[in-house]
């Protein structure tokens, strides 16, 4: 069951070191083998048992309901009497069979018209018996990859003009959410990325009518990319972060948007530089977003006073999580800058 686990609350623990590497393996190559559906979708129906307690299944199994998949049709999850009618569940089933629908629905499964079964899943149900495993296996991992980017990864890149690879997105969100314990910075850094903001020009694209010009120049069209870096009110602001970074605490990076905004970062930067920069520039990114609709933006000074704030929180956490000199490494340019040479 563990080889499931990934999409269920279990988090195995004191696992042999052997079976850590084959779990990491396992979940980073079934993308491909299953053709990016669900892992749960594949999975069998035991599998969902791992989800709550005394889940009982015999009578399900007995009657050859052997996977999550034929509990699930395109319009969502078989109504229990067409469970009844196909596969002569016992009507006692119903408790049963709202139990597996809480969980599916919790996991947010879907049967899409796209979700075609995968030779690989053929192969483990036992219906390509001429194919052998292991090759079945090279032959889809030597096969070119190209993972779904999600639509604000192109619509980003379509307002930078840029293209970046999945991975490359990955790396920057991975970074971020390592770089600080609070929720609330990820969140930000999330609402952003996925373009959550309600912009003028989506609300005027929501409201027909409505005003889509920027409320803080009155000039331009307020898009998401204008509004946190284009806007000519806003451009001081990231230019005296630019400063604050190579001047005050001696970290070079070029002040563009993929790199200030999205936290791509250039390859040669110092993990510990990366760090301080994120909470420096979600600590600015938090401040404009605070000012929405004010036609004042942040000042640098209440970016400082943020900054403040967040190195004092993750110095607390870091006593909890015992975690100091970790902190002391990433936040020393800081201390340095603020508060002189300790
Ligand atoms: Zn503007």
């Amino acid at each position: 069951m563990l080889l499931w686990a990934s999409t269920t609350p279990l988090q195995p623990k004191n696992l042999l070191p052997t079976t850590g590497t084959l779990l990491q393996t396992w979940r980073q190559t079934t993308p491909r083998l299953l053709k990016e559906n669900d892992l749960l979708l594949e999975a069998p129906l035991q599998a969902l048992a791992a989800h709550t307690s005394n889940l009982q299944l015999e009578n399900w199994l007995s009657r050859g309901i052997s996977g999550v998949r034929s509990l699930l049709t395109q319009e969502g999850i078989k109504p229990f009497p067409d469970m009844v009618r196909d596969f002569h569940i016992p009507s006692r089933e119903l408790f049963t069979y709202l139990r597996l629908k809480n969980i599916i629905q919790e996991s947010r499964i879907i049967l899409k018209e796209s979700n075609l079964i995968s030779p690989f899943v053929h192969k483990c149900t036992g219906k390509l018996p001429k194919v052998k495993a292991l090759s079945l296996c090279y032959n889809t991992l030597l096969t070119q990859y190209t993972a779904t980017k999600p639509s604000y990864m192109t619509n980003w890149e379509l307002d930078l003009g840029l293209h970046f690879p999945v991975d490359t997105w990955h790396r920057a969100q991975k970074l971020t959410k390592q770089a600080s314990h609070s929720l609330n910075q990820w969140e930000t850094y999330c609402k952003l990325t996925m373009r959550w903001y309600l912009v003028p020009n989506k609300l005027a694209h929501i409201y027909p009518g409505a005003n889509k010009i920027c409320w803080r120049c009155h000039n331009q069209e307020g898009s998401l990319y204008h509004i946190f870096w284009k806007c000519t009110q806003i451009t001081s602001l990231w230019q005296d972060i630019h400063t604050l970074f190579c001047k005050n605490l001696g970290i070079g990076v070029p002040p563009t948007p993929e790199c200030f905004l999205l936290h791509i970062f250039p390859d040669n930067l110092h993990e510990d530089e990366s760090y301080l920069m994120i909470h420096c520039l979600m600590a600015t990114k938090t401040a404009i977003a605070q000012k929405w609709k004010s036609t004042q933006a942040p000042t640098l000074s209440e970016i400082l006073g943020r900054l403040d704030s967040f190195y004092n929180y993750e110095r607390m956490a870091s006593r909890i999580t015992e975690r100091q000199s970790r902190h002391e490494t990433r936040w020393r340019r800081w201390v340095d800058y603020r508060y002189g040479k300790m």
